[in-house]
């Protein structure tokens, strides 16, 4: 079972669960909903009984979650109970992590990146902007992109290979990356607008697109030049794309191998971070090197956002089976 007390106060790993509503097509298509949240912090996964029954289940599993976000929740709720709990700890000297973990089209970039249910993305109502916010005034900002492959561009200069490098004292570094002083919402906002298009520049499919990358938005606290803190909110690809192993396309294997590989790197170290191990297996992939410095460290904080959106027909073998989940002890 997972852990269901305070997660700030006696655990490192908050486990959240989100589920967004099932959109124009599922519902024309009379799609059945295979996911319900009955209260706040349970999921039920209802299994069909027989294929060509879809209304009769075999059984109704129930899996318990730090909280868990029905349909009606909006983003400002789910940062209320995942990421906010955790800016306390970057003013303590802490590391803080919130990923977004799921498939494509489950709702990732709309809660980490902003709200898409207007004409427009409204990035000031994403997870991004809303903690950003939280430190204005003091902080730097900065924003970087990791791609599959290598690190992928930097903000301005997009040809630019980032490269991951650990000092002396185990500090990581990506070289090549700015950092931005940001002051007023509206400079924050403008570095998400731009991490956005730089996630989805030159792709005839958005979303096709940015879930092959995972997207790493970071907030620098510094005191007198010096890491003070470092919340790194984090867009991972979905989980889906590790399968492309097989893809005929070159380059989308090599992606889906990359990816398959980070995702379970990732697994591995919130696993030894759950179990306190002196061993973390950070090196195995860019993303867990990027993260480094937030795996290890006394005062370390993850939380992790597991998007559902299965429904009968659309579950397949990319969906993530809440047992599967990797926090449970
Ligand atoms: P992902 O990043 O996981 O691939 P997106 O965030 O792009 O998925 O979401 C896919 C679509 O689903 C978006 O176009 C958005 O309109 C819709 N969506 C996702 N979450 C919600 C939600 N909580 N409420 C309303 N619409 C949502
Ligand atoms: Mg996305």
């Amino acid at each position: 079972p997972l852990t269901t007390a305070d997660p700030i106060d006696e655990h490192r790993i908050c486990v959240c669960v989100r589920k967004r509503p099932l959109n124009k097509k599922e519902t024309q298509m009379k799609d059945l909903d295979v996911i319900t949240i009955p209260s706040k912090d349970v999921v039920m996964v209802h299994e069909p009984k027989q294929k060509v029954d879809l209304t009769r289940y075999l059984e109704n599993q129930t899996f318990r979650f730090d909280y868990a976000f029905d349909d009606s929740a909006p983003n400002e709720m789910v940062y209320r109970f995942t990421a906010r709990p955790l800016v306390e700890t970057i003013f303590e000297r802490g590391m803080a992590t919130c990923f977004a973990y799921g498939q494509t089209g489950s709702g990732k970039t709309h809660t980490m990146g902003g709200d898409f249910s207007g004409k427009n993305q409204d990035c000031s109502k994403g997870i991004y902007a809303l903690a950003g916010n939280s430190f204005l005034g003091i902080i730097y900002n900065i924003l970087l992109e990791y791609y599959s492959g290598g690190l992928g561009k930097d903000l301005e200069e997009q040809k630019t290979k980032l490269r991951v490098l650990e000092d002396g004292k185990q500090q990581v570094q990506v070289v090549g990356l700015q950092e931005r002083e940001v002051k007023c919402v509206e400079d924050v906002l403008k570095l998400i607008d731009i991490g956005n298009s730089c996630r989805t520049s030159g792709q005839t499919s958005a979303n096709a697109h940015s879930s092959r990358s995972h997207a790493v938005f970071q907030i620098i606290l510094r005191r007198k030049g010096k890491l003070h803190g470092k919340f790194s909110l984090i867009d991972l690809a979905g989980n889906e794309r590790g399968a492309d192993t097989s893809s005929a396309d070159r380059q989308t294997r090599l992606e889906g191998a990359e990816i398959n590989k980070s995702l379970l790197a990732l697994k591995e170290c919130i696993r030894a971070l759950g179990r306190n191990k002196p061993h973390t297996p950070f090196r195995a992939s860019k993303l867990t090197q990027v993260l480094r410095d937030s795996f290890i460290g006394e005062n370390s904080r993850t939380c992790m956002v597991i998007f559902y959106c299965d429904t009968v027909k659309l579950k397949n073998e990319f969906g993530i089976s809440p047992s599967d989940i990797p926090f449970s002890q």
